[in-house]
């Protein structure tokens, strides 16, 4: 009688634990969602006040570049250009995984030749960074049925990411090739501090930033994260490794 005791004692010490389990697990779920939500409209909510700003000193600097009378406040204006560009695109990476989180990233496939929008991404960051060089290398003719500005965007973060965790003067390497009959590639490789192996492996996940070389740099760790989801939306492979020497080379296949 004492060992059946003993057993209904111990069966309900471990029911209570379970239900504790789930009403823990509960408030977790609660919590997320909570944090999702407010996300979603803390980004929605900042995006109408920055898209202003921008257009208004889209216009001053238009005023500044025909009035040489305004020539003195000309950095200034551009400074605030610069910082309110920052700005919305940490909104637009915050308004993307609002999309991801609730499953809403459409894309928006067409035919287009890779090297030009390779050419063209190139030349909006070399206008943007200027203090590394950049080469293109591959094949001209080759043709992608894709997002086109979803694709530009994955470059452009691999390229932003080579400028960003690579010294100044070091090179920057965009290689694109057919793989087969149905894949082409599409990688960048740059002379950088390169990600210690350990950590190599949660690059593309959310908020996920290398935490000793990070913090000299701004980020909020989405960048990746938004790329990975981009190609796997159209069903492709992402990936990352260290070169023999240093740096690394993020790729994208598809
Ligand atoms: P972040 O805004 O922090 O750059 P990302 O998602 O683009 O966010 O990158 C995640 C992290 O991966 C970065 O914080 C950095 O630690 C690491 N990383 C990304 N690209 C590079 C690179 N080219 N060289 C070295 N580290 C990189």
């Amino acid at each position: 009688l004492d060992q059946l005791e003993a057993e209904i004692i111990e069966r309900k010490k471990a029911e209570e634990e379970l239900r504790l389990q789930q009403v823990s697990i509960k408030a977790t779920e609660e919590l997320m969602a909570k944090k999702d939500e407010f996300m979603s409209i803390a980004s929605h909510e900042l995006k109408t006040p920055i898209t202003t700003v921008k257009a208004s000193l889209q216009v001053l600097e238009k005023m500044v570049s025909q009035n040489d009378d305004l020539k003195g406040i000309a950095p200034f204006v551009q400074r605030s250009s610069k910082q309110v560009n920052k700005l919305t695109n940490l909104i637009d990476e915050l308004l993307d995984v609002t999309r991801i989180q609730a499953g809403r990233l459409e894309l928006k496939r067409s035919e287009f030749n890779l090297m030009e929008l390779v050419t063209e991404c190139v030349e909006q960051c070399r206008l943007a960074d200027g203090k590394h060089s950049i080469g293109i290398r591959g094949d001209e003719s080759l043709l992608l049925f894709a997002d086109h500005d979803r694709i530009e965007q994955v470059l452009s973060n691999f390229l932003t990411n080579a400028f960003k965790y690579s010294p100044e003067g070091s090179a920057v390497e965009v290689h694109i090739e057919r793989l087969d009959d149905s894949r082409v590639s599409l990688s960048v490789t740059d002379e950088g501090i390169g990600i210690p192996e350990a950590n190599i492996g949660h690059v593309f996940d959310r908020f996920f930033r290398v935490e000793k070389t990070s913090q000299n740099y701004s980020g909020m760790g989405l960048g990746l994260y938004i790329s990975s989801q981009i190609i796997q939306g159209h069903h492709g492979e992402i990936g990352v490794r260290n070169n023999p020497l240093k740096g690394v080379t993020f790729w994208f296949a598809i």
